[in-house]
């Protein structure tokens, strides 16, 4: 036989169990606690059950040597038998516990022979209420008396719909209770940390409304029901008499793990229709089938619920895992926690594995790897969260400085508008007002114009008329005394014909400044009322008044000498005076024709002299030149 081929012969058969008794296994020479499993041979009940007698008389071929560090032998319908025998030679007596370390197995019948005789009988298992149990822990303990020199035999008949593992450890009693305390503590304090954890997002849904928070409440809720289930912890604390329950929990609850993991997972790291059409539909898929095997697991039995679960589970974590690894190479900020934690949880079950089976060194953090690992994960997550809910407010905070940014812009623009219109509007109004001003300025001059004889500079007849009228209403109103002098020049045509019309215009100008010397009051008024004859109202003046100013008119006039080529000429006025206190308001045509014909009578008694009307006779003011 080639040499490689013999090598591989002989590895077969050390791995592979053998039809053979074990040993027994020695108390004392291990210290406080004694694995057994090596010491264990087991035998499948055929069909039906089986008297102890009856297995009692088995040949030990027909026995097979577990031979492994585990008691391990899957999921079927058997029914297992395992034996082992104890012995004491310390030479002194032990109080032992015989743990059996798999709280979830259904019926456990223990045998317990002393010199052949069964000594205790007992049954246990999950299908028994909790306090039936000789001793109250999540796992079945035996208590074993151990006579110094004394042997026992054990035989365990073992009836489940789980899987059939029977970890078999012999313990000090008080190094077990010395053990337990550590483990409670650590127990305790994984479900301390996660009861917090409930409790945080809980209420940080409540204040903050974000859905996520309930998925991984809901998440972070199952998960440690599950591991309490499984562990017997939930039977022992929350469920002692449902027999039943104890099972179907196992299975509700893992599929909610995988439930509300694949919800929060969607909404965690954004694996949505939009993002990614492919990975959501699954993911969806695995949430519905959790669902429905969830659902399922209240009513149908465990044995045949439980590897649909365990498929789905391992489907769940499988896609939980693709989607964080995704999502993490997408550059998603929540991926890189999200694959850390899972990470973390799947670190704890693989150190819990390789303890088991004696790959690493079997201690409390080992034992416990699966809850550390989970806390781990879920406080990771939950920093994850904050993390995640923190960003969003930033950048929601940040898009609200933007637009306040924006609209803070908006006004100042609609202010400068409005200030540019501003100064446009007050400048065209300066301006308008301006150009009114000019107008205005514009009007009174040609009002002024209008009023102006362009020869003379004095008033024109048309202004005199309208002054002549107002002041005759007021004088009547007042009855005041009015006097109206009628100025014409003596043969005037006579001197235009001789010297022409253009010095005739210069001696008109000239007349009109004589005149102006003498008419001062501010009320009195001089016009030119025609070709050359000329008008003086002197409103408030009586006779006496109105015949000094017309007399001094006249001799100024007379006396001024005028140069046309080499000679002085002089020019004469004849005045006609009208002074009264008007009886009517509409006395002004009465007044101008006595003034008038007190001017021809001046012009009658030779010119160049004063005429006043009165009602009987003319009077003469002064003799002419
Ligand atoms: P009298 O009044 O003394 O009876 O004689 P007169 O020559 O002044 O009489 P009349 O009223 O008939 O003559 C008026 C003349 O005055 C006619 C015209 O030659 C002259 N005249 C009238 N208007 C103007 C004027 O604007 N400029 C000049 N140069 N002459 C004028
Ligand atoms: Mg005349
Ligand atoms: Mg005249």
């Amino acid at each position: 036989m080639p040499g490689l081929l013999k090598r591989v012969l002989i590895l077969l058969l050390v791995l592979l169990p053998v039809a053979a008794a074990a040993e027994p296994a020695s108390w004392g020479s291990q210290g406080n606690r004694l694995e057994l499993s090596r010491f264990v041979d087991y035998w499948a009940e055929p069909d039906g059950p089986v008297s102890l007698e009856r297995v009692r008389q088995l040949s030990d071929d027909q026995w097979t040597d577990n031979g492994r560090d585990s008691v391990s032998l899957g999921y079927g319908d058997e029914v297992y038998w395992f034996r082992m025998s104890i012995d004491n030679p310390s030479g002194r007596y032990a109080q032992t516990f015989l743990e059996i370390g798999y709280p979830v197995l259904d019926r456990v019948e223990v045998y317990v022979l002393r010199d052949g005789e069964v000594a205790q009988q007992l049954v246990l298992g999950d299908k028994q209420p909790f306090y039936d149990r000789p001793i109250h822990h999540r796992h079945f303990l035996v208590p074993l008396d151990l006579e110094p020199g004394a042997a026992l035999d054990i035989y365990l008949r073992v009836d489940t719909t789980s899987s059939m593992q029977v970890p078999l450890t012999l313990w000090d009693q008080d190094a077990f209770y010395a053990a337990e305390q550590s483990r409670s503590m650590f127990e305790g304090l994984y479900y301390g940390i996660i009861l917090v954890m409930i409790l945080y997002n809980l209420f940080v849904f409540m204040a903050v409304g974000e859905r996520s928070f309930l998925h991984y409440v809901g998440y972070i809720a199952a998960m440690p029901l599950f591991l309490a289930s499984l562990h017997g912890v939930a039977f022992q604390y929350l469920w002692p008499e449902a027999t039943w329950w104890n099972d179907q929990a196992i299975i509700v609850f893992l599929n909610l793990v995988v439930l509300f993991g694949g919800t929060f997972s969607i909404r965690f790291i954004s694996v949505t229709r939009e993002n990614h059409r492919l990975l959501n539909s699954w993911t969806v898929g695995v949430v519905m089938a959790a669902a429905m095997l969830a659902t399922a697991g209240l009513f149908v039995p465990y044995r045949l619920m439980i590897l649909p679960t365990i498929l789905l589970g391992a489907i769940g974590c499988t896609t939980m895992l693709i989607l964080s690894v995704v999502r993490w190479i997408e550059k998603d900020a929540a991926a890189r926690y999200y694959t850390l934690a899972w990470v973390f949880m799947l670190f704890g079950g693989i150190v819990l594995a390789l303890s088991k089976f004696t790959m690493l060194p079997r201690n409390l953090l080992t034992e416990n790897a699966t809850q550390v690992g989970s806390a781990l994960g879920v406080i990771l997550l939950s920093v994850a969260l904050a993390d995640r809910l923190n960003r969003e407010k930033k950048r929601s905070f940040e898009a609200q400085q933007q637009l306040l940014k924006q609209e803070r812009k908006a006004r100042l623009a609609q202010e400068k508008s409005l200030r540019v219109q501003q100064e446009a509007n007050t400048l065209l109004e300066q301006r308008v007002h301006e150009r009114t001003r000019d107008l205005e300025a514009l009007n009174e001059q040609l009002l002024e114009l209008s009023a102006r004889d362009a020869l003379t500079g004095l008033k024109n007849r048309g202004f005199f008329d309208r002054a002549f009228q107002s002041a005759v209403v007021k004088a009547y109103r007042f009855e005041q005394p009015l006097s109206l002098l009628v100025l014409d020049i003596d043969h005037f045509k006579k001197f235009n014909d001789t010297y022409g019309h253009l010095v005739g215009d210069d001696c008109l100008q000239m007349v009109a400044q004589c005149i102006r010397q003498f008419v001062t009051r501010p009320q009195d008024l001089a016009a030119r009322y025609g070709g050359e004859e000329f008008v003086v109202l002197l409103p408030d003046t009586p006779e006496e008044g109105a015949l000094r100013v017309a007399e001094k008119i006249r001799q100024e006039i007379g006396n001024t000498a005028f140069r046309v080529s080499d000679k002085m000429l002089h020019l004469t006025v004849s005045i006609g005076v009208c002074s009264t206190c008007p009886e009517e308001a509409d006395a002004t045509k009465q007044l101008f024709c006595r003034a008038d014909e007190a001017l021809y009578e001046a012009k009658g008694q030779g010119r160049n002299q004063v005429v006043i009307w009165r009602p009987d006779r003319y009077s003469t003011a002064t003799a002419g030149a």
